[in-house]
């Protein structure tokens, strides 16, 4: 998708703070956070979200960036997953990304 922002950032063609990449996977920090730890979880290859197809190996992919954020950013104490799928649950960028958000009691509100 050649005009997909999140395409280009996984392709190194428009900067992004990494936090971990592999072959599958690149994970950098969100531009706007919203905990003091909020990093993209977000496949190289283009799918709209979450349900568009993936194959188990990139979810596999995807989970285990989970864990090397978690393990990098030193989220011992428990974090956030969230995959907004679709402009009514405010998907803004059209290719698959998990939040990972932590670095402080994120509380019992939304989930
Ligand atoms: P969503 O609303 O679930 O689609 O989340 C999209 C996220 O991407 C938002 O939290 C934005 O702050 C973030 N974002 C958009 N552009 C960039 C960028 N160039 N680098 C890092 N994060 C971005
Ligand atoms: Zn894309």
């Amino acid at each position: 998708m050649s005009d997909c922002i999140f395409c280009k950032i996984a392709n190194h063609e428009i900067p992004s703070t990494v936090v971990y990449e592999d072959e599958l996977v690149i994970a950098f920090d969100d531009l706007n956070p919203q905990a003091p730890v909020h990093t993209l979880v977000v496949p190289k290859q283009h799918f709209e979200n979450i349900v568009d197809g993936v194959p188990g190996a990139v979810l596999e992919a995807m989970t285990h960036a989970i864990a090397e954020v978690a393990r990098i950013k030193g989220l011992d104490e428990g974090f956030r997953v969230i995959a907004n799928t679709g402009a009514a649950a405010g998907q803004t960028v059209m290719h698959l990304h998990m939040h990972v958000l932590g670095g402080k009691d994120l509380g019992e509100g939304l989930v």
